[in-house]
């Protein structure tokens, strides 16, 4: 199974597929990412605030799969902020991790009752300029909170936000577009809690002899998004790699696109909210 790769504004280069950690319980992380990296994943995307990060640097290191063929990504949470303190949160993320680097650093969400992200955001440059995160970017910024990141002319690499077939996120993704920031989709299914088994991709599913988990996933890889759809299960994980061969016709891609209710559509917290 050959993984995509996407090439990043940083001349980086990422698994457009990986492997969500969110909700994995820390004492069955090591044995869920280790399943995980056996199926064949190399991508694995945790959080501070996931509470699992030494699970995740348990398994890369029983894993013995050599560093530079991993691609980790962790992220700052939301009662850290300002130079010192970013600092030192991404320390202890690594001491966690058992590395001396992660391949990429988001800040997890902008919260707004916080005040500017700016000193916290080019904190994310000075750790990226040491070599203690290769690349850096933002997660759940949308067009309200990213022009603000811009604005510092440090621009992410990534923009890390809720993105599925009801959630298409338009004004987001058309700005970071237009800074050739890559878009990572959480909740690539919609984190369980909408349907997405019949109707349009229920038929494509039939039709094509995908499951409809494949297609949803299949359709995102083909905007050249990335996605890291999360699950406990060894056979799922596999199915969801298996996206990777599956193929939408022009027509499939466009039937799908066409379920976007906009902002009616988010399943999770308004960034707005979350502070
Ligand atoms: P998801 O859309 O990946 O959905 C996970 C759910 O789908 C689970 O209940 C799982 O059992 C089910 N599932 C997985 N594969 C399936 C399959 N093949 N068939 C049927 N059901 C399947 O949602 P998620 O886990 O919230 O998002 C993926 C990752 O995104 C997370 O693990 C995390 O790494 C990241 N994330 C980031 C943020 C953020 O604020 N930046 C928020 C949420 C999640």
């Amino acid at each position: 199974m050959t993984i995509p790769t996407r090439t990043l504004n940083d001349g980086r280069s990422i698994p457009q597929l990986g492997f969500g950690v969110f909700k994995v319980e820390p004492d069955e992380t090591e044995r869920i990412v280790l399943d995980a990296f056996e199926a064949g994943y190399r991508h694995i995307d945790t959080a501070a605030i996931y509470r699992n990060e030494e699970g995740v640097g348990r398994a890369i290191a029983a894993s013995g799969i050599p560093r530079d063929e991993l691609f980790i990504t962790t992220k700052l949470w939301n009662d850290r902020r300002g130079a010192a303190d970013t600092r030192a949160a991404l320390g202890e993320s690594l001491e966690k991790l058992g590395l001396s680097h992660v391949d990429l650093y988001l800040i997890h969400w902008p919260t707004p009752k916080n005040g500017s992200p700016v000193e916290t955001w080019e904190t994310l440059g000075a750790l990226r300029s040491e070599g203690l995160t290769t690349s850096i970017g933002v997660s759940n910024f949308d067009e309200r909170y990213l022009p603000e990141i811009l604005s510092t002319g440090v621009i992410p690499a990534i923009d890390q936000i809720e993105l599925h077939p009801q959630f298409q996120q338009r004004p987001a993704v058309s700005l970071a577009a237009q800074h050739d920031i890559a878009i990572e989709a959480w909740g690539p299914l919609g984190q369980g809690k909408v349907d997405y088994t019949g109707g349009v991709i229920g038929e494509i599913a039939a039709r094509t002899g995908a499951s409809w988990a494949q297609v949803v996933l299949a359709w995102h890889l083909a905007a050249g998004r990335i996605v890291f759809p999360k699950s406990n299960r060894r056979e799922r994980m596999e199915e969801n790699l298996a996206a990777a061969s599956v193929e939408l016709s022009a027509a499939d891609i466009a039937a799908i696109d066409a379920l976007d209710l906009g902002a009616a559509g988010r399943v999770s917290s308004d960034p707005a909210d979350a502070n």
